[in-house]
């Protein structure tokens, strides 16, 4: 079988150039409790930028190694299967999905996919209904002190990416009365008021970030589901009310820079945060796995209902998979960045 290895070349900014293609050979041979797969989706993520140093910064993110196949999440479909719960025609998920066309992988590393929860829509299951969902909705449920009634502020940052742009649908879903994206282009900022449901967006790159909040915000904030880290962060935190809530989603801004996460806060940002008494806690998706199976039920339930939208950008083919992942660090993604392998 054909199969291409896209294999990680240095550190640094990411460009396409750090992935090469090559082409190598799958055996014909499997053996039990194997299965041999047919990739569909690769997804690429932020996280990614930290495998891409010898030292991740994180216990749970192994490095990947130069000349060898990088991974991450995928789906693919089983094209012959020697493994007891896995037949032939079935989609499957991996975590640690190898960046080839075709893959041998060990069927107990896999959970079975049920399209139908999705309308069909399988790469859902690497954003909306997967972990990218799971983030979004555990980060809102888990630190965002969200309640029904309370007459709160949402504002997102990261807004138009795939957790930010679900982030604010859950907010409101969740009961937050006003929740207010903030995204790097004018084309972002209408998907998300327009097909998303936010009150108002924030192009960062226009205009003054910090006068635009105060008036689209005129009550201040009360949880602010932070994507970025830096100055957009502060700005926002400026803002914030006694009593509020971080959600410390992720902090792109930073992660081509060599410190620690999460990054302390400017001085005068973090005797802010103290006086108010904002909440800034670390949240981690991996440490709510015990709720993974309920929320995923939960958020494709509201994908069937409509009360979730999703937008995805999807780049075709392996080939393309470094280019995609630049890309996305770069934000020329709207929603969930995928890449299509074969249909
Ligand atoms: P994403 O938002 O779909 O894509 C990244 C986006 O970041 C880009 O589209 C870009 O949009 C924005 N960006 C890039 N550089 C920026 C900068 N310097 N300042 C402001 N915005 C910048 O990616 P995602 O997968 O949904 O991840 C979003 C965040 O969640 C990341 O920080 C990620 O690490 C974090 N995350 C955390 C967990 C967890 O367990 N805590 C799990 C998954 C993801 P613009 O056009 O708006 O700049």
């Amino acid at each position: 079988f054909l199969n291409f290895k896209i294999i990680l070349g240095k550190n640094g900014v990411p460009v396409a150039e750090n992935f090469r293609l090559e082409q190598s050979t799958v055996t014909d041979a499997i053996q039990t409790g194997q299965v041999r797969v047919r990739t569909l989706y690769l997804s690429v993520d932020p996280y990614m930028r930290c495998r891409m140093n010898e030292d991740t910064g994180s216990d749970y993110l192994v490095p990947w190694q130069l000349s060898e196949v990088a991974d991450g999440g995928g789906i693919g479909i089983v094209e012959e299967s020697k493994h007891n719960n896995l037949a032939k025609g079935d989609f499957v998920t991996s975590f640690n999905w190898p960046w080839q066309t075709v893959a041998i992988l060990d069927g107990s590393l896999l959970q079975k996919l049920v399209p139908q929860l999705v309308n069909g829509r399988l790469s859902y299951f690497l954003g909306a209904a997967g972990i990218t969902g799971l983030t979004a909705l555990l980060g809102v449920r888990e630190k965002g002190h969200v309640a029904v009634g309370a007459n709160q502020t949402m504002v997102v940052s990261g807004a138009a990416g795939a957790c930010g742009s679900l982030a604010g649908q859950i907010g409101r879903l969740e009961g937050c009365s006003r929740v207010v994206g903030i995204a790097g282009t004018d084309e972002k900022c209408t998907v998300l008021v327009q097909e998303m449901g936010f009150d108002a967006a924030i192009n960062y790159k226009k205009g003054n970030v910090a006068e635009q909040l105060r008036e689209l915000c005129p009550e201040g904030v009360d949880v602010y589901f932070d994507n970025v880290g830096g100055d957009i962060s502060d700005t926002v935190i400026s803002q914030m009310n006694q009593n509020s809530h971080i959600i410390l989603c992720g902090q792109i801004s930073q992660y081509n820079k060599d410190v620690p996460y999460p990054p302390p806060l400017p001085p005068d940002i973090e005797k802010i945060r103290k006086e108010r008494n904002i909440t800034r806690e670390r949240f981690l998706v991996l440490n709510y796995m015990d709720k993974q199976e309920a929320s995923i039920l939960q958020l494709c339930q509201w994908i069937q209902e409509g009360k979730l939208k999703v937008r995805e950008t999807v780049v075709e083919g392996l080939a393309n998979i470094g280019a995609a992942f630049q890309s996305m660090m770069n934000g020329g993604n709207i929603g969930k960045q995928i890449v299509l392998v074969s249909n």
